[in-house]
């Protein structure tokens, strides 16, 4: 036995991370055993890069479209090559500033691909570690689709992210969050993009309000939606790929599967400890993320419903502090946030409309468009949309939904309206800053009775 551990983290991504950290500040001695970087697929191969990215599709935008706003700028071109320097140098930063809080909270990191033992603890190669709790945060690999492998043309989300070049022409096969922000992102570059979704919704998670208006915006971002068809074929040749769906076809540069992620669990040898999964390959877990084995707890991608790196993280201090046995709370995923960063954003919290009558709920709905509000037109941001679903009976906030470019920083609010337990009442008599975007939320709370001034 090499050295021995308060917790062993397997996975160095938001989850796990955050689950040293919090371990570590605890009393716990604590090591992260990760196959590849700190800050795992999020900071290095996933959330960070895409946001980068679209964070320089936003600003081409912006300056070739400037004149109306009295910035009139010639000649503006996508240098492909330090758009990519950027996003690496972005990663590698936010990596670094994982490592060094790691080395600040005296965290050992443990360099290698970990799996369970049959006593529960750690085998990094042909040395084991003795562990007290051991957390997996292992996250989750990308799927292709059924028949297809990816390949230089057929790529994932990282592929699409990460392109040697800027393609002529991209499809997208999958229309959630992931896929939608590379249509966008592309498709503002000039990139020609097909987005191809088998519902008959983009973004399907999302309340269908929400999911219209961004559609019409992807029309004048060279974004071709086709939805209800799912991929009949793909067929990748050397400098292009053909993808059939329903009664079209189309030949790309690249096409990138968006799909679907499963968790990555291949190297963890979870039967040897007894650490049962479902039949979606998810590790059960309780409330507290602890597993069958109550030495060992699982968060983030491999677990749960949503697949987001702010629930890795709260996962991951929720696990350690139950383990370490401090007072603590278990993570109430309908409270988790989704934030989508195509143009306009999408960020929801809570139950769509629909699923709230299909619960039976008796509702009231309140929406504002962004455009009423005055900063829509300070910051030229007026396609946008508030709504809130709300429980008739005493006000409960069931749903939020926004669309729009500032919604990702938006929906905390009405999470921690939510969280608090705080109705829409409430919400329609808090006094909101002038001018933000934030007083379309205000006038929303105030529309479920029929009150907005600004609509
Ligand atoms: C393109 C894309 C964009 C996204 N954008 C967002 C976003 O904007 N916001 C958001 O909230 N979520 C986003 N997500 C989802 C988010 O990336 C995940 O929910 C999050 O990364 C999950 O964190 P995690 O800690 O569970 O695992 P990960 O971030 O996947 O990290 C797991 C780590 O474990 C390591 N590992 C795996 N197996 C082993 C092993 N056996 N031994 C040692 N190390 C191992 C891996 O190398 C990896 O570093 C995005 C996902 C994708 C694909």
């Amino acid at each position: 036995m090499a050295d021995s551990y308060d917790v062993i983290v397997i996975g160095g991504g938001p989850g796990g991370y955050v689950a040293a950290i919090r371990a570590a500040q605890l009393g716990k001695k604590t090591a992260v055993v990760e196959r590849d970087k700190p800050g795992g697929r999020c900071l290095n191969y996933a959330c960070i890069p895409a946001k980068t990215i679209l964070h320089s599709a936003e600003l081409y935008d912006h300056a070739k479209n400037g004149a109306a706003l009295g910035i009139a700028a010639k000649d503006v071109t996508v240098d492909w090559k330090a758009l990519g320097e950027r996003r690496a140098k972005v990663s590698d930063t936010l990596a670094s500033g994982v490592k060094m809080l790691w080395d600040k909270n005296k965290i050992e990191m443990i360099q290698g691909e970990g799996s369970l033992t049959e006593d529960a603890d750690v085998a990094v190669g042909d040395t084991r570690y003795e562990a007290g709790t051991v957390v997996l945060a292992t996250g989750s690999v990308a799927l292709a689709i059924p028949g297809v492998e990816f390949s230089e043309r057929v790529v994932d989300t990282w592929g699409a992210w990460s392109l040697p070049e800027q393609p002529r022409s991209i499809a997208v096969v999958g229309a959630g969050a992931s896929g939608a922000e590379i249509a966008s992102a592309y498709g503002r570059f000039g990139t020609e993009v097909t987005l191809i979704e088998m519902l008959d919704q983009i973004l399907p998670a999302e309340d269908k309000d929400m999911a219209r208006v961004v559609e019409r915006a992807f029309k004048k971002q060279n974004i071709t939606v086709s939805k209800g068809t799912p991929v009949e074929s793909v067929e990748p040749g050397e400098k292009s790929v053909k993808v059939r769906f329903g009664e079209t076809e189309v030949d790309v540069d690249y096409l990138c599967i968006a799909g679907g992620r499963a968790p990555d669990t291949e190297a963890l040898n979870l039967d040897a400890a007894g650490v049962k999964t479902n039949d979606r390959g998810k590790i059960e877990v309780d409330d507290y993320r602890r597993t069958s084995n109550p030495k060992v707890y699982a968060i983030g991608d491999l677990v749960g419903r949503k697949a987001l790196a702010h629930k890795a993280s709260e996962e991951g201090v929720v696990a350690v502090e139950h383990a370490a046995g401090v007072e603590t709370h278990p993570v109430d995923e309908n409270l988790v946030a989704g934030a989508t960063f195509c143009e306009p954003q999408v960020a929801s919290v809570g139950i769509t409309e629909a699923a709230a009558k299909e619960a039976g709920h008796d509702i009231k709905i309140g929406r504002l468009k962004l455009g009423g509000v005055g900063a829509a037109a300070v910051y030229d941001d007026r396609d946008g949309l508030v709504k809130l679903v709300v429980d008739s009976e005493y006000g409960e906030i069931l749903g939020a939904h926004i669309v729009g470019n500032r919604a990702c920083d938006m929906i905390p609010e009405l999470v921690n309206t939510m969280a608090l337990e705080g109705g829409y009442q409430e919400l329609a008599r808090i006094v909101h800053p002038h001018p933000t975007m934030s007083e379309a939320v205000l006038d929303a709370a105030r529309d479920v009775d029929g009150w907005p001034i600004h609509a």
